[in-house]
């Protein structure tokens, strides 16, 4: 069983459950595409089977954006959850956003690698445009189903990596962070029922011949 199935079968079952959501999000809007973008190693292999990548031109693109300012994580999403279950103040994230649209975006504002595109990428929705109040306007219950789908995401790939896209595209060592092993997730107790209900759906999710829930941990999609 390849890990990258689980990893597209977990895109395909986010992208199904946030299409019941009404978002302003539409093509050529891309104020959220800067270069700034997080990612797993194994979602970095992913994103670089898509042939847009083997193109000059968007290498170019990638390359001259890694010689600018852009977001370095120091924190995985699994680490600071650990942090947070173990009720222990957590190290400051070091990083800072920084200017600058994402290379992968091409001239007429949509994305050049849309299906093969990052978590990051898709959890990415407001219901209203950014542009008009600067930032994304999400419900609050979708923040904690993103938060467990990078936690989800980040387990799959555990001996793996993260880092800004573009350093992981480019195979820079020296700006990754070692992921970590899912330590639980980050829920109030008013989430835990319908949280519990998306969970045992997505486990039974089907990946090939096997189901999602064979790619984790027992007792990963079981809250209590
Ligand atoms: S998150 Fe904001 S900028 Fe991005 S597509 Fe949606 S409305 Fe547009
Ligand atoms: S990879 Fe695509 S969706 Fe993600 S930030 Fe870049 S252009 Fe936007």
């Amino acid at each position: 069983m390849a890990t990258v199935d689980a990893l597209k079968a977990l895109y395909d079952f986010y992208d199904r459950f946030i299409h019941s959501f009404s978002f302003a999000c539409g093509p050529g809007c891309s104020t959220c595409c800067s270069v700034n973008v997080v990612i797993t190693s194994l979602e970095a292999d992913y994103l670089g089977q898509h042939p847009a990548l083997s193109d000059r031109q968007v290498q170019r693109q990638i390359n001259a954006a890694l010689r600018r300012s852009h977001f370095i994580p120091t924190m995985t999403t699994n680490r600071l959850a650990r942090f947070c279950l173990h009720r222990q103040e957590p190290p400051e994230e070091q990083g800072t956003h920084a200017p600058g649209q994402c290379p992968l975006l091409g001239r007429d504002g949509c994305c050049l690698v849309y299906e093969n595109r990052p978590f990051s990428c898709r959890a990415m929705s407001s219901e209203q445009k950014c542009q008009d109040d600067g930032e994304a306007v999400m419900p609050p219950f979708l923040y904690t189903i993103n938060l467990v789908f990078y936690q989800l995401i980040e387990q799959l790939d555990s001996k793996g990596t993260s880092g800004n896209m573009l350093d992981m595209l480019a195979g820079n060592n020296g700006n990754r962070i070692d992921n970590t092993p899912f330590p639980g997730f980050l829920i109030t107790d008013t989430e835990k029922a319908p949280l519990q209900r998306l969970l045992t759906t997505m486990k039974n999710y089907r990946v090939n011949k096997s189901h999602l829930a064979d790619f984790f941990p027992s007792q990963t999609f079981q809250l209590e």
